[in-house]
């Protein structure tokens, strides 16, 4: 959002003239992994949340920025279409799809208000963008909302996480329609204990609907 209008300093290293240098691009690391978390199916993950790609995710949730949104969201793509073409081996989740449903995680109203866009929504646009032209019909379905109760989950340990969330997702049923054949897939920007998975997770089963796996950009350990 406003790209225009904010100087394209490197989200890296600061300097101009554009949003992402040539030398941080460099030494940005890709570690492309399945996640496992308990409760959940195994996951994907294009890297660590760490250096380059760590300053990427927090310079975009910042700003919303729709460059940065599609930096992440054409490395997420690549990455599930890779884990769909890998079908059949043992470490991958193997959403064989006609195509692909994103459900991007809630954010809290309050948050959103703030920003002005709800950052997973904006990821899972360009994740299905990306799809798309590469041939994988997908479309995003944005049916999950946090409860007013839920609290902004960065200062919580991991117990109180959980806590937080439990029993805190809803799903708008009409706002959730499946085609025939076609996967869900979650969609977050990060994964920390997958509490917030879960939660969607839960949430999406009460109507009926089962995940087949869940794509974040980065993974904290
Ligand atoms: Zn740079």
């Amino acid at each position: 959002m406003l790209d225009i209008w904010f100087p394209q300093d490197c989200v890296g290293c600061g300097q101009p003239p554009s949003l992402i240098c040539e030398s941080c691009r460099k030494r940005q690391i890709l570690r492309p992994r399945t996640v496992t978390r308990t409760g959940l199916p195994v996951g994907l993950a294009v890297t660590d949340y760490a250096g380059f790609s760590q300053q990427l995710v927090h310079a975009f949730k910042l700003t919303g920025s729709h460059r940065l949104a599609q930096e992440l969201g054409r490395q997420m793509a690549s990455h599930l279409q890779n884990a769909m073409r890998n079908n059949g081996t043992d470490a991958s989740p193997a959403p064989t799809a006609t195509g692909v449903i994103l459900v991007p995680a809630p954010s809290r109203k309050a948050a959103n208000r703030n920003r002005g866009y709800q950052p997973a929504t904006l990821l899972a646009k360009e994740v299905a963008r990306f799809l798309r032209a590469a041939g994988t019909p997908a479309r995003v379905q944005a049916c999950l909302e946090l409860h007013a109760s839920v609290l902004d989950q960065s200062q919580l340990t991991a117990a109180q996480r959980e806590q937080n969330l439990l029993g805190k997702v809803r799903c708008n049923p009409a706002d959730l329609q499946v085609p025939t054949g076609w996967k869900v897939v979650l969609l977050d920007d990060i994964v920390t204990t997958g509490a917030t998975l879960r939660g969607m997770t839960e949430a999406l089963v009460s109507e009926g609907c089962q995940p087949e796996t869940f794509l974040t950009f980065a993974e904290t350990l």
